[in-house]
């Protein structure tokens, strides 16, 4: 085994499977295209459909062509003179097969296809086996003592209260490096020769290449009191070369070469290579490797302050350091200790949320929220709850000014859900100038005779059936009888004014805005939404077992549809379509005894052949739904097509939404790149030698916009599209995802999806796993709660404005956010700007009202009200800072610059905002210091942390191994992130297992993502809501591995056995409490997210191990991504370049 050849490998075509492990080896042949050695297929169809006739009953009235054997066109399937335009009626009688049904017949896929089917999907992983991970602290080993720094300053100055004192731990962290192999550290360095750290098999660069780049912003040794060396590898990493490919390291290696002869205490063990890595854990206190100390034990210094107490002052003092070996690590902050500090001071508590510009606990928290007048932070959290007064301060503080708004977010069951407000006929009383409604920030006046509106402070008359008297301080005296008035969220019940105009064919105009309500003569209440599946039936689609498995599992997901609270059955009406590179309607019409087929393969213009039936609820045809659903997979078993249209898919989809004259969702299936002739037709242009260049925008911009203008009038129609993908090979994810993005859709991907089960697989849990993995998804998609035909209107106080919206909507203005759809997962961040001065006096007022039809088909009103306060100095402005949502709103934007900027710009703007935000609060904050001194405010402690992740996040900087698609997929994941999730997702969550309690039912306190935090003798799940490990060391006590797995060690774990996990991607269950504990956790983690994640099981030194480490995101990444530590170095220079 070469150690080091992995990352240098080129790239073999393989795609790496981001939602679990890595493609099975060589799984991709002969999955594109039909199986080599068979016959040409010219004849399948000639006689009519042969192969679609199930084997069973004969279709009563020309539904299904009849079985193979029989010739002819069978029963129904009249030829219809193949002008499908002109060949239909609504009574669906018999819709002859086209003519150009022979073009089933086509042969082996066109070249272009095949370019995708050579070799082996390039495992990626298992050929990494090679060199070190760079120790996380390999940056920092050596250079100029770190009491440099403070030379000649006498002592530390006094802090300023909510600030973090960084120095004294980086001093220290340094000088304990420099310590030439400390007694009590058995970790002692690997054998230098053998495994240069970081350089991930790269040939070594001469000396001389360990120069830093002359762009490099870092400054000569002598300007940086640091000392140069410590920066070590981030050097490069930030320079333009930094994150690039292999060949642009070699100034890392050599860096790391000029330091590698001292030796890394904190490195265990056994010696050789990468193994060295894991061993017992020091045995001196205080080492790498261990749990940050409890309570408040160590220094102390990160204890942090909930945030919406006045933070401490916080100090360290050298005099109380016990030790250097104490000051490592867990000194700089940590999210963890930031969520269990917050965790300890708030969680369990009650929120009430009576007063402006109080600040939450975190999102990782748990409590309850009493909405007394502001809505609960589950719908709305603001990046600062302290606005600026002035542009000048906002400015100048670059932190941003936003708002992530989730308003169809599930409450907890203790939680009161939304009132409903009925107004009658008419309707929500409404601000006359703004229109905002009515909400507790409204103040009456004139006895109660009129209000004035506090969004734009227009005096509107009270409508008389409204009325109500003041009490003495000027309240109305129904406050506590009107959720209107008593709280920040509630939903009015919408007058017609509200509704569509409707009978309108092709509703081509924009529709009517939330803030207009016009009153249209033909306005109607809507007619309840519905469901489409549209399902590829194609060779792929059923060598895979997709198509099976679908059609399996869909029969009883039709029995879960979302209904209104209260209702007894579902009002959504489902659809259903086949394709490939025709189109199949069926009717399912609950009179008919079986379904009926028609085909339409007039792709460049596709229509609906049919109105009556398509549609149809399922309880009114419960039966030929099952029946179609059974039949489905045998019509298609013998299929040869491997071309898919998709253009024409989703315009059926639509017009089927038209002609029935309501909003809906469309759910598509597809396996691969749409390359059959028709609208839509996308070609293969991917070109991952582009990935990481200024070229690579071109990759994640649509290469048509045929999906955006289809995606624009899906929304005009309010029909939502989600895409389902199964590739083995590229789809440009780039391009199809746009329809989903603009229509408040979701695309889910399956890589190299099969259901087979085999242990030839790379990872055979894939084969177990991914078919539970797609059914839960689709699941929890088609049961989630979701309203349709939404728009959303966010008002302001005067003086602020929103002026930017990230998420999956479209706009047809600068004001209103249209949502074909929009489910309780999604999230919309919102980017405010001044236009006026704000008053510290009067506070900030937000409403964000989305107008939507119900899943009833009722037109309702949500509405949330959110009021912050205002501030004139910079430190009110940085006590009430939300780390959480800052993160959720930078990442989006820098996610969204990929296709317009270049990855080297982007991380000079993430990291030159971040040096910004932290070189302001030092200046107007932090009392005066030496430079020396790295002094973060205390809510935002972790900006740093969180910087460094999203820099070295897949969706920004994919490795050599994340393929054009899978980035283009998390980017699009990203879009619509509520906080949350975007947390995990860049900082994941490690827990420990070994040491689990079978009594309890608790998820145990998270440990810091770093590879020094993992013992040999632990067990680790780590989850980031897409992905999910147990990683399980060499030494773990037998008797645990004996109660979970059934077998005597960590060597006899057969991870690649199909049989290790059950049908549901769980652990075996076996009979002892151990074992129940370790599968209710990993279910309880499941349940907390929004996608089902696959379990992969990891063992030390696996071949997947490298893998798994790419999660550790405190440690140097896998493809040149800085650790924490140096990042936050680096990050120290460039405030101090900022100050001075
Ligand atoms: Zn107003």
């Amino acid at each position: 085994m070469n150690p080091q050849a992995g990352y240098n490998q080129p790239y073999q075509g393989g795609y790496q499977n981001y939602g679990g492990s890595p493609p099975p080896a060589g799984q991709n042949r002969g999955y594109g295209g039909p199986v080599p050695g068979q016959p040409p297929q010219q004849n399948a169809y000639m006689n009519g459909p042969p192969s679609l006739g199930p084997p069973g009953p004969k279709p009563s009235q020309g539904g299904y062509g009849a079985p193979p054997s029989q010739k002819g066109p069978a029963g129904g399937y009249a030829q219809g003179g193949g002008d499908m335009q002109n060949g239909f009626s609504h009574s669906g009688q018999t819709y002859g097969a086209p003519p150009q049904q022979q073009q089933y017949g086509r042969g082996p896929p066109p070249p272009g296809q095949q370019q995708y089917q050579q070799g082996p999907p390039g495992p990626p992983m298992s050929s990494v086996q090679s060199g070190p991970q760079g120790p996380p602290m390999s940056g920092i080993q050596t250079g100029p003592p770190m009491s440099s720094v403070q030379s000649g300053r006498p002592g530390p100055p006094p802090m300023s209260s909510g600030q973090t004192q960084m120095v004294n731990q980086m001093q220290t962290m340094s000088l304990s490096q420099q310590r030439p192999g400390p007694p009590g550290a058995t970790m002692g360095a690997p054998p230098p020769s053998s495994m240069p750290p970081s350089s991930y098999g790269q040939p070594q660069g001469p000396p001389g290449s360990s120069a830093p780049p002359s762009s490099m912003s870092m400054g000569p040794p002598s300007s940086m009191s640091m000392g140069p060396p410590q920066m070590g590898p981030p050097g490069p990493m930030y320079s333009s070369a930094g994150y690039a490919p292999p060949s642009s390291q070699q100034g890392i290696v050599g860096m790391q070469k000029s330091t590698e002869s001292k030796p890394k205490p904190n490195y265990t063990g056994a010696p050789g290579g990468y193994q060295g890595q894991y061993g017992p854990p020091p045995s001196s206190p205080g080492g790498f490797g261990q749990p940050p100390p409890p309570g408040p034990g160590g220094m102390g210094g990160y204890q942090g302050q909930p945030v919406a107490q006045p933070p401490q002052q916080r100090r360290l003092d050298p005099d109380q350091i016990p030790s250097p070996a104490k000051l490592d690590p867990d000194l700089i902050p940590s999210r963890i200790q930031v969520i269990e500090d917050d965790r300890t001071s708030r969680g369990g508590q009650q929120f009430a949320t009576n007063t402006r510009g109080l600040m939450p606990p975190l999102v990782t928290t748990d409590f309850l929220t009493i909405d007394q007048g502001n809505c609960n932070p589950a719908f709305m959290r603001a990046s600062m709850y302290n606005i600026p007064c002035t542009a000048d301060m906002y400015k100048q503080c670059n932190v941003p000014m936003s708002l992530v708004i989730k308003p169809f977010a599930e409450l907890k069951p203790q939680e009161a859900q939304l009132c409903v407000v009925d107004h009658g006929a008419a309707g929500p009383v409404r601000c006359n100038r703004c229109k905002a409604y009515m909400c507790p920030f409204m103040q009456f006046v004139e006895g109660g005779r009129r209000f004035m509106c506090s969004f734009c402070s227009c005096v509107t008359d009270v409508p008389d059936t409204y009325f109500a008297h003041l009490d003495h301080t000027g309240r109305r005296i129904d406050v506590y009888q009107r959720p209107e008035l008593a709280c920040g969220s509630y939903e009015f019940v919408a007058t017609l004014d509200y509704c569509k105009q409707r009978a309108v064919p092709a509703q081509s105009a924009p529709q009517a805005a939330e803030g207009a309500a016009e009153s249209d003569v033909n306005n109607q209440p809507p007619s309840p939404p519905a469901f489409i599946f549209m399902i590829e039936a194609s060779y792929n689609s059923v060598k895979n077992g997709m198509l099976p498995l679908l059609a399996k599992h869909l029969k009883g997901l039709l029995d879960t549809l979302p209904r209104e609270a209260g209702q007894e059955e579902s009002s959504i009406r489902v659809g259903f379509v086949t394709f490939n590179k025709v189109l199949h309607f069926y009717n399912v019409k609950g009179t008919l005894a079986q379904p009926q087929m028609l085909v339409v393969s007039d792709v460049a213009d596709v229509f609906l052949p049919l109105l009556d039936g398509f549609l149809v609820t399922v309880q009114e045809a419960r039966a030929v739904i099952d029946s179609l659903l059974e039949q489905i997979p045998q019509m298609f078993s013998d299929t040869r097509e491997t071309e898919i249209c998709l253009g024409p898919v989703v315009q059926a989809g639509l017009e089927a939404l038209k002609a029935a004259d309501c909003a809906g969702k469309l759910f598509v299936f597809q396996t691969s790149l749409p390359l059959a002739e028709a609208p839509g037709k996308l070609k293969n242009r991917d070109d991952r030698k582009l990935l990481g260049t200024d070229k690579e925008k071109t990759l994640f911009q649509p290469q048509t916009s045929f999906y955006q203008t289809l995606g624009k009038e899906c929304v005009a129609q309010g029909c939502c599209v989600d895409i389902f993908l199964f590739p083995n090979q590229y789809v440009d994810v780039a391009t199809v995802s746009e329809v989903c993005k603009l229509t408040g859709g979701q695309l889910y991907k399956y890589n190299f999806f099969t259901l087979e089960q085999t242990t030839q697989h790379h990872n055979p849990m894939e084969a177990v796993n991914d078919g539970e993995r797609f059914i839960q998804d689709l699941t929890q998609d088609i049961q989630r709660p979701i309203v349709f035909d939404a728009i959303m209107r966010v008002r302001t106080s005067t003086g602020f404005r929103p002026v930017d919206f990230l998420g999956n909507f479209y706009m047809s203005n600068t004001t209103d956010v249209e949502l074909a759809a929009m489910d309780c997962d999604k999230a919309v961040a919102v980017d405010f700007k001044h236009d006026d001065k704000l008053s510290e006096e009067l506070g900030a007022y937000i409403q964000c009202a989305v107008l939507y039809t119900s899943v009833s088909g009722q037109r309702r009103l949500r509405v949330h009200n959110l009021s912050l306060n205002c501030c004139s100095t910079m430190a009110d402005l940085y006590k009430s800072c939300e780390m959480d949502a800052i993160m959720n709103i930078l990442s989006k934007q820098a996610v969204r610059s990929v296709v317009n900027s270049t990855p080297k710009a982007i991380r000079e703007q993430l990291m030159a905002q971040c040096a910004n935000i932290l070189a302001t609060y030092r200046k107007n904050c932090a009392s005066p210091s030496s430079a020396g001194q790295l002094i973060l405010p205390e809510c935002m402690k972790l900006l740093p942390l969180y910087v460094n992740c999203v820099l070295k996040s897949d969706a920004l900087q994919g490795g050599a191994e994340t393929s054009t698609d899978d980035r283009a997929w998390l980017m699009h994941l990203l879009n619509s992130m509520d906080i949350n999730s975007s947390g995990a997702f860049f900082y994941p969550r490690l827990l420990p297992l070994h040491n689990l309690s079978p009594d309890k039912d608790d998820v145990p306190t998270a440990i810091r993502c770093s590879i020094e935090r993992l013992k040999d003798n632990g067990v680790y799940l780590l989850e980031n809501g897409v992905s999910m490990f147990m990683w399980i060391g060499m030494n773990v006590d037998p008797e645990w591995i004996q109660s979970v797995f059934g077998v005597q060690s960590v060597a006899q774990i057969d991870i690649d056995s199909p049989t290790l996990l059950d049908k549901e991607g769980t652990l075996l269950s076996l009979d002892n409490p151990l074992s129940a504990r370790v599968r209710n956790l990993v279910q309880q983690i499941r349940s907390q997210r929004s996608r089902f994640m696959k379990l992969t099981i990891v063992r030390q030194r696996d071949k997947l191990e490298p893998w798994f480490q790419h999660f550790l995101v405190e440690d140097k990444g896998l493809y040149g991504g800085a650790s924490y530590v140096d990042f936050l170095c680096h990050m120290h220079k460039e405030i101090r370049n900022l100050l001075s």
